[in-house]
């Protein structure tokens, strides 16, 4: 049987950084990844700034296309929006190969991979786990399940669920070169084609990454949206269409997420970002936090317990907790949305693009009523003791 101090299930970006991070400190770590890799993953591949900030290896040849201007479009309203930044404020990328430079990076540390070896079941036996595997059993000292949203090992947790997962469609579309020239360094954001959701065009090489999300759990016709928005976008005669969907946790699970020597990490723990769906920038900080309490509490179980749960606490859960408060607000009352956006639109989207840029935290936006109303508040109104915490500016 295969031994190591600790296996990491899933080789996505929460996955490969954890296994990074373990194996430059010198921890005996295997990934176990159940496809053949580099392989396609459903997802716009946007890398947003903060993301990009939080990565702790260079995977600027996966880049395929820097976006500087983020574009908001309010369809029913017919208020459109644009913000620019001096540093990009989404990569765009393919995952299977961005998902493969970082895993690479782990294995050029000395971390085992493990693929075409998905992981069945995992049990715990007091100081060890062992992991069935569909080619024989390995063990390890502790298990990092980062086997994303519909994660086998933190089934075998026996954790009350509580996260929330909501469905998204990802068309990968080939249009005409001319076309494609349209969509140049923007990416692309439009609401209102679904009720509490949105869609997303983001301009790769040598196609599109069109897509579509809502956040009510059922109910939306995601296919029949995405039709409609393909005829608005206007792409012209399309070449080639490949359809892909899958899920997005909205909302995390209620803990613990570190538990029977098992801890969760990125999608599995359910931590994509409640207001956008974007999953990879808390998918490589839990992937590093996890990794970093491995470490530092040297793979004792209460400790590691004890690291990981204090960190999750003080950086993602906080943040994702305020973001579900601006989901609300976007989602739930669309009227007051376009009413807001009518007043403030330009500052609302400046303060998102903020978020993503990596400049501010939801935390800083601090929507509570009275702020809010004063954010939502004509000018004349506003009172001077009002101050969000500004961002570095980097505005052009
Ligand atoms: C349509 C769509 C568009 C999206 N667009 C974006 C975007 O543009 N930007 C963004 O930041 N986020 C986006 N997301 C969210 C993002 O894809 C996820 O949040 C992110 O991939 C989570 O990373 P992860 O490492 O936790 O899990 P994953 O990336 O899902 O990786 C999990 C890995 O585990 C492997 N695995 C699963 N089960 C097993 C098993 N039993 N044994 C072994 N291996 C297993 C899988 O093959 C996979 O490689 C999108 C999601 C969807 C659905």
């Amino acid at each position: 049987m295969n031994t190591y101090d600790v296996i990491v299930v899933g080789s996505g970006p929460a996955g490969a950084c954890a296994a990074w991070r373990l194996a430059k400190a010198g921890v005996s770590v295997a990934v176990l990844e159940k496809a053949t890799l580099p392989r396609y993953k459903t997802c716009g591949g946007g890398i947003v700034g903060r993301a990009m900030q939080s990565l702790p290896m260079d995977i600027r040849h996966t880049v395929e296309r820097d976006c500087h201007t983020a574009q908001l479009n309010f369809l029913p309203a017919g208020l459109s929006f644009t913000t620019h930044r001096q540093t990009p404020i989404v990569s765009m990328t393919m995952r299977d190969q961005f998902d493969y430079a970082l895993l690479s990076a782990a294995q050029e540390f000395g971390a085992a991979v493990h693929q075409r070896c998905a992981v069945d079941n995992v049990l715990f036996h007091g100081d060890f786990v062992t992991l069935a595997t569909g080619t024989g059993s390995m063990s390890a000292k502790f298990v990092v399940a980062a086997d994303g949203a519909l994660s086998t090992a933190a089934r075998t947790m026996s954790l009350v669920d509580g996260h929330v997962l909501i469905p998204a469609l990802e068309y990968e579309v080939t249009v005409p070169h001319d076309r494609l020239d349209r969509f140049h360094g923007v990416a692309r954001f439009d609401f209102g084609l679904i009720p509490y959701g949105y869609a997303w065009t983001f301009p790769k090489n040598d196609h599109l990454s069109i897509g579509i999300l809502s956040m009510a759990q059922r109910g939306s016709d995601l296919k029949q949206a995405m039709a409609r928005y393909l005829d608005l976008l206007g792409c012209g005669p399309v070449t080639q269409i490949e359809r892909h969907g899958f899920v997005i946790p909205i909302r995390p699970r209620r803990g613990p997420f570190a538990d029977k020597r098992i801890v969760l990490v990125g999608d599995a723990a359910g931590f994509a970002d409640p207001v956008t769906g974007e999953g990879i920038s808390f998918a490589i900080r839990s992937g590093l936090l996890a990794a970093q309490s491995l470490v530092d509490g040297q793979l004792e179980e209460e400790s590691v317990r004890h690291t990981y749960t204090r960190s999750l606490t003080e950086t993602i859960l906080p943040e994702l907790r305020r973001g579900r408060v601006l989901a609300r607000l976007l989602y739930d009352f669309p009227r007051i949305r376009s009413w807001a956006f009518s007043q403030q639109g330009q500052r609302l989207c400046e303060a998102v693009t903020d978020v993503m840029a990596g400049k501010r935290q939801y935390r800083d936006l601090t929507f509570t009523p009275q702020t809010l109303l004063r954010l939502l508040s004509p000018k004349w109104l506003r009172n001077s003791t009002y101050r969000p915490a500004r961002p570095r500016d980097d505005r052009v």
